[in-house]
């Protein structure tokens, strides 16, 4: 590198190759990642498709491999040195966990399969108890099919309906629709802090105050946020947080129900089993108290812990730094798109986090998804589990490239060299 290249590097602090001089060193974070160091169809692999799922750092590996190799027993039945050692990491990753998110108390994380399955548990547990013929269960036409389905399905057995809160064409939400949508009818908002599908960020933290002006409950579905930010659910003052580990750099199979502690010890239990009991005879059971009151069964341990070794892992790096190389990776990405010819960007959002939506020529998303892999280029192409956002913007689908701390400016040029390619067999 010549001494005027340096310098260029360390005077523009929007260049992801000047990471260095930023205090974030991209390369480093990369050398975590050993699933990125490989090739695809020939090409070094450009993994786009971060919103769909991370990639897991040797640090969470290590984590679940060593919990397989020295310490895999079950846990809370206490009789032997094994049992004792699960335990105390089970119970130490719920520690974690809560201090990630800024929660009260360990006992309001609810360790559940994903964001799925907790808002499945919050429909069911609160929606059963506080729903009733003519309420309204507010959820905006952004949502993923997740933050839809449970809440119709509740809404179908008590009587209750499911209204979408409506969007502008950059893919925001109409806040004002949504107050004058907000009257006592309204029982609960359910809304995502970032769209999988466009990535705009909501005003959470708006919608919980307005919501809550009629009495209305706010779940947050954070499963595209809390890879990108800070979340603070204090701060936010929402009921409901969920989100999924896979998505956070943890494994699958494991996510977090964080709750209002008021709100779920009134809930009643939505599986029955092990774990959850206090104790059981056939004239009556009585239920464990918070968290276990929730979590029937043998919990996934191994995932708990790589999921607490994750945000280990993140909160180890400058957060900071990497929502700046995020940032610049993505309006790179926009600027990069303002040249390709025949590309339209779906969801223009004035405030977005990791998603770069898209459309090529009129072309099929998933046409275009194929010949990008064919170039070792990942990306997710279709409706993203958002039909009716689809439906909404009138298309199909879209191609979907997301991002996370360990992209670069190269792999967007890959991705924009690449669609050049595309483009001649279109
Ligand atoms: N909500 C949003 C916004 C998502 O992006 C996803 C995953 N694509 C989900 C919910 C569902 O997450 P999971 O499949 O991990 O339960």
């Amino acid at each position: 590198m010549s001494e005027n290249a340096e310098l260029s590097a360390e005077v523009n602090p929007c260049d992801a190759n000047s990471a260095v001089t930023r205090g974030f060193d991209v390369a480093r974070v990369r050398a975590d990642f050993p699933i990125l160091a490989q090739q695809v169809n020939g090409n070094p692999l450009v993994y786009l498709d971060n919103a769909a799922t991370t990639q897991k750092p040797n640090a969470v590996i290590d984590a679940i491999s060593n919990y397989y190799r020295f310490d895999n027993s079950n846990v809370h039945r206490g009789a032997h040195a094994l049992s004792d050692r699960a335990t105390e990491k089970f119970e130490g990753a719920r520690d974690t966990l809560a201090r990630f998110i800024n929660s009260p108390r360990r006992e309001q994380i609810i360790w559940t399969r994903g964001t799925t399955e907790a808002i499945n548990l919050v429909a069911f547990s609160w929606g059963r108890v506080n729903l009733k013929s003519g309420d309204t269960i507010l959820v905006s036409s952004l949502e993923h099919h997740s933050n839809i389905v449970p809440w119709q399905m509740v809404a179908a057995e008590v009587g209750a309906k499911v209204v979408p809160i409506p969007i502008s064409t950059q893919g925001e939400i109409d806040m004002v629709a949504l107050a004058n949508m907000l009257d006592e009818s309204v029982k609960i908002v359910s809304v995502g802090h970032v769209s999988n599908a466009l990535g705009t960020v909501n005003p959470v933290a708006d919608i919980v105050r307005l919501a809550h002006g009629v009495g209305a409950k706010v779940l947050v579905d954070g499963a595209q946020a809390i890879a990108h930010f800070e979340v603070d659910v204090q701060s936010l003052d929402c009921d409901f947080y969920v989100f999924s580990g896979h998505k956070v750099f943890g494994p699958t199979g494991i996510g977090v129900l964080w709750g209002r502690e008021s709100l779920l010890n009134e809930m009643p239990p939505w599986q029955g089993g092990g774990e959850m009991i206090e104790t059981v005879s056939f004239s009556g059971t009585t239920y464990n108290v918070l968290p276990y009151k929730f979590e029937a069964g043998t919990p996934d341990i191994a995932g708990a812990i790589g999921l607490a070794a994750a945000v280990d892992y993140l909160t180890g790096l400058d957060r900071v730094a990497l929502a700046a190389h995020e940032a610049d990776l993505l309006s790179y990405a926009y600027a990069s798109a303002k040249n390709c010819a025949g590309l339209t960007r779906v969801g223009e959002a004035a405030n977005i986090a990791g998603v770069f939506s898209f459309l090529l020529n009129g072309a099929h998303p998933s046409d275009v998804g194929t010949l990008l892999d064919h170039q070792g280029v990942a990306v997710r192409t279709g409706h993203h589990c958002a039909q009716p956002l689809m439906a909404n913007l009138g298309i199909s689908g879209t191609v979907r490239a997301s991002f996370s701390i360990y992209n670069t400016r190269e792999d967007v040029d890959r991705l924009f060299a690449a669609l050049e390619k595309v483009k001649q067999f279109l």
